[in-house]
Formats: structure tokens, C-alpha cells, sequence
């Protein structure tokens, strides 16, 4: 199993359009964060969580030039704003295969009509294959079987993904102690962590490691990062030996 990071920074970006923290003017290319999503190539299935609205950069820039499945976590706009750059992919392969909760087409549905519409669609317009999915019921793409994982983002319920030993967790702020059983044994564990001080819907730091202090992955990588998380290379020095910040373009190859 491959996995891309593609995006390891927060709704806004780093560096963030017009400010002057030290962060966002680093010349350190991890300290540039595209948002949120990663692209995982597993048993010959090319998967991608997440179309946020860096999505066409993203699938230039890391040589991905197709897609089985395109999962959603969550319908905000850092997640899925990217939607309409599907075309290409639609042209190549027909239309795009998306993995989402019912409460999330709904939402996609009514702010991308155009895409969803069945009748008197423009010509090359997005076009998309949906399946719904649901928190308790592991699904399959192209014999890849993908267990959804409950969290919540402040009141709003997000899926999280685990496939084989590998899970991705993005816009955490709780999670339900049953959800735990379904993290067990993992190799490798992404979670969100946005900045040292507390936010409402995402886990800080703090939280952020002692969450992984109770799932035990081998290793942990952070991401959907704030510029308010510091500089990389002075941050990741302070975190425990089996976790790491993730940084856009990094690829780790799991067995
Ligand atoms: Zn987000």
C-alpha cells in the first residue's frame, strides 16, 4: 500500500493569502500546505480521500491519473470544493465513482446540481457514479474492503477510513469508545491536529497525542494543520519518537 499525502494543511492553507506570520512566509516546502486530502494506491485500486479545492494541483502534482473511488469524510467546503475538476478523469474514464453518507450527497447535491443532475446536463459537465455509504458497514472497491470509522467534528458526524492496517482521521474532535475496537492493531494512524491551543471542532496538539496514546498505532503522522502549529522542523523535534507531522508530497509505502 501507497500513501500519498496530498494535502496536509487546514481549510484556509498555508501559507495563508496576505499574512506575515513566519510560517507562512517559510522558505521549508513542509511548511506549505495544501488542504486536506490523501490518495492511496492499495492491490491496484487508486483511492482519494477528499477533493478539496487544491484538488486539480493535487492530482498534477503527485502523477495520479486515476481514480476507482473518491471518498468523502465530511461536506465542507476544505474537503470537497475541488468537485468540479473531476472532468478530466470523467472524460478518460466516464463518470467518477464517490463514496459518501446520504447526508453528505444530499449536501453536495444541492450545491453542485449541475454535477448531479440527470436530465438536461451540460455537455461535459462533472459527472458522478454516488454510492452511499454508512459508519457501521465496511464496503468494498474493487475487492479493497474500506471499514468506515464514526468521528465527530464539534456536532457534525465524519467518517474516517481504515484499509487493512492503515487508518486516516481527519476533523476530529471526539470520537465514541466503541469506534476504538474498529483501531486495533494499526500500522499506521493519520490524524488531525490543528495547534497547540484548543479549538471547538479539531483536536489540538494535546489531544491529538493523547489519542494516539490510546489507539497505539506503530506510527502516527499528524495532519490538517494550522501555520499556527510553528515551523515543521522545530515542531516534529518535540513530538514523541512514533509520531511525526505529515507535510504535502510525503509518500509512505505500508507492506
Ligand atoms: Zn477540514
Amino acid at each position: 500500500m501507497k500513501i500519498h499525502f496530498l494535502g496536509t494543511g487546514t481549510s484556509q492553507g498555508i501559507p495563508v493569502i496576505g499574512s506575515d506570520h513566519p510560517v507562512c512566509l517559510s522558505q521549508d516546502s513542509r511548511d506549505k500546505r495544501l488542504r486536506v486530502s490523501i490518495w492511496v494506491e492499495v492491490e491496484g485500486q487508486s483511492l482519494v480521500v477528499d477533493c478539496g479545492p487544491d484538488f486539480r494541483q493535487q492530482m498534477l502534482s503527485s502523477g495520479c491519473t486515476r481514480i476507482d473511488g473518491l471518498l468523502f469524510t465530511h461536506e465542507h467546503a476544505d474537503h470537497t470544493a475541488g468537485l468540479d475538476d473531476i472532468r478530466p478523469f470523467n472524460f478518460q474514464y466516464g463518470p467518477m465513482p464517490v463514496y459518501a453518507e446520504s447526508r453528505v450527497i444530499a449536501n453536495l447535491r444541492q450545491r453542485y446540481g449541475y454535477i448531479f443532475a440527470t436530465e438536461n446536463r451540460y455537455p461535459g459537465a462533472p459527472a458522478v457514479h454516488v454510492h452511499p455509504i454508512e459508519a457501521d458497514a465496511p464496503f468494498s472497491i474493487g475487492g479493497v474492503t474500506i471499514q468506515p470509522i464514526r468521528v465527530w467534528h464539534g456536532d457534525l458526524p465524519v467518517l474516517g477510513f481504515r484499509i487493512g492496517d492503515f487508518a486516516y482521521l481527519t476533523d476530529v474532535k471526539t470520537i465514541e469508545t466503541a469506534e476504538l475496537d474498529k483501531l486495533k492493531g494499526l500500522k499506521v494512524l493519520v490524524v488531525n491536529a490543528l495547534r497547540e491551543a484548543p479549538h471547538d471542532t479539531h483536536f489540538n496538539l494535546q489531544e491529538a497525542l493523547d489519542f494516539v496514546n490510546l489507539v497505539q498505532p506503530e506510527q502516527a503522522y499528524l495532519t490538517h494543520i494550522s501555520h499556527h502549529m510553528g515551523f515543521h522542523a522545530e515542531r516534529e523535534k518535540t513530538l514523541p519518537s512514533t509520531v511525526f507531522l505529515a507535510y504535502d508530497n510525503l509518500v509512505l509505502t505500508l507492506e
